[in-house]
């Protein structure tokens, strides 16, 4: 999978990704991450992209040139590297989705990522200031999405946690396939609690069934500790679980 970052901060981005899981995802081949400065696409020798909002106010707006020509930049390379020897037509082009980070859009969530992650190129718009001008979102957005109910200074954070989120989905990303599969949110439930060694920490032991190898055993153990775990925790996740499993009874 192929994320395109569009932001005026590629280095915060870049160096982000670059670490820890992503940054080996990257190395091993199973995802590229490329940033756009839209700085580049100025227009002007003062590398100015923002300006005074029309109807006054506080704070500077993005501008739409800037913006739309980095986006044609980005789409221009996919395009590029979509026909290298395939030969496509321009009526085999998907239109890659492109993802403006706001706190006005949808609040990301695991089926959000889960969705995004079936995409072979994303492009996420990071916006600054007091956001980007409306004609250009008009036309190149696709999803807006937020990650949740606050605001923060600029779109780079909020791109950096779900190129986190949709790459740990793409196969290969994690060691063991299995392990996104089995944890929190997957079936609306909140994921056990986990325990390594030692045996006895401060006094206290490890639960005994874990130890047991009796895995029938260690199963029903787990799936009550989620249970228990969601209703005190997320009772808004337990009521979808439980709406579900009725549902299939
Ligand atoms: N004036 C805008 C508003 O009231 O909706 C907020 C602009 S915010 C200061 C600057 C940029 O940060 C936004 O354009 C967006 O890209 C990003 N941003 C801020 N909070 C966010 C959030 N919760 N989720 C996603 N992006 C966010």
């Amino acid at each position: 999978m192929h994320f395109h970052i569009l932001t005026l901060f590629p280095e915060m981005v870049m160096d982000g990704l670059h670490t820890s899981i992503t940054g080996r995802a990257v190395k091993n081949g199973h995802i590229t991450i490329d940033a756009t400065n839209i700085r580049d696409f100025a227009g002007n020798k003062h590398g100015h992209v923002d300006d005074y909002p029309y109807g006054g106010g506080a704070g500077m707006v993005m501008q739409p040139g800037p913006v739309f020509d980095a986006y044609q930049h980005v789409c221009d390379k996919i395009q590029n590297r979509k026909s290298a020897g395939m030969n496509l037509k321009p009526e085999d082009e998907k239109k890659v989705r492109v993802v403006y980070m706001t706190p006005q859009g949808t609040v990301f969530n695991q089926s959000l990522a889960e969705d995004l992650a079936k995409e072979e190129d994303l492009i996420l718009l990071c916006g600054h200031y007091e956001g980007i001008d409306e004609r250009v979102l008009d036309r190149i957005v696709t999803d807006h999405i937020s990650i949740g109910d606050y605001v923060l200074t600029g779109g780079e954070l909020p791109a950096m946690v779900v190129i986190d989120a949709v790459s740990r989905l793409v196969p290969g990303v994690l060691n063991n396939d299995v392990s996104a599969e089995f944890e929190t949110f997957h079936d609306h439930l909140l994921e056990y609690p986990q325990y390594t060694r030692p045996e006895e920490f401060m006094g206290e032991k490890v639960p005994a069934v874990l130890l047991s190898g009796h895995h029938k055993n260690i199963e029903a153990w787990r799936y009550e500790q989620s249970v228990m775990r969601t209703k005190e925790r997320r009772p808004d996740l337990w009521e979808l679980h439980d709406k579900r499993n009725k549902k299939d009874q």
